[in-house]
């Protein structure tokens, strides 16, 4: 169950399940000091499983944060995965396609985050596609790449495609 693999990171101190959160009205960070946070909607997203583990790879105090809804599209953009209709409507154009590599292939994917590790090392979370839906993956900087100028608007269009077709997460208002 999806809950309980939320149990398993997210500790009474990052987390607390008894404070209600309102759908309509707040949003989830894994806040990034100055830089511009990516919000969610859903505590079961995988993107935000992917940056809260990034967030914690990198050490600064890794937390889950309910924040105002307003105050989160104020100051940052929506999560692609869990709210694909608000990033098309709202933040389409900041998007930022990128070329993933692994071992086997390169991906077109979508660079949601950007953290840097201890050691000065940046590493992105990234989206892609994967079979009928979306995957994640936290990628080191050196394996990502600029897309071709014209990949750019197919990737972002496909990416967004697959999320709202397989997200089960209704819009936000
Ligand atoms: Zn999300």
């Amino acid at each position: 169950m999806v809950r309980g693999f939320y149990r398993q990171w997210f500790s009474p101190t990052r987390f607390n399940d008894d404070i209600p959160f309102d759908l309509a009205a707040q949003a989830l960070i894994v806040p990034r000091g100055a830089d511009r946070t990516v919000y969610h909607q859903y505590r079961e997203c995988g993107a935000l499983d992917a940056d809260y583990r990034l967030a914690e790879r990198c050490g600064r105090n890794a937390c889950v944060k309910v924040v105002g809804l307003q105050a989160a599209r104020r100051h940052g953009a929506p999560c692609v995965m869990c709210l694909p209709k608000e990033a098309q409507a709202r933040y389409i154009s900041k998007l930022t396609p990128c070329l993933i590599s692994t071992e086997s292939e390169i991906r077109e994917g979508i660079l949601l985050v950007w953290r840097r590790d201890r050691n000065g090392m940046w590493h992105g979370v990234v989206l892609f596609q994967e079979g009928d839906g979306l995957g994640r993956e936290i990628v080191p900087a050196d394996r990502l790449r600029k897309t071709a100028p014209d990949r750019r608007r197919d990737i972002v269009s496909q990416i967004l495609r697959v999320s709202i077709a397989t997200s089960n997460c209704p819009p936000l208002e």
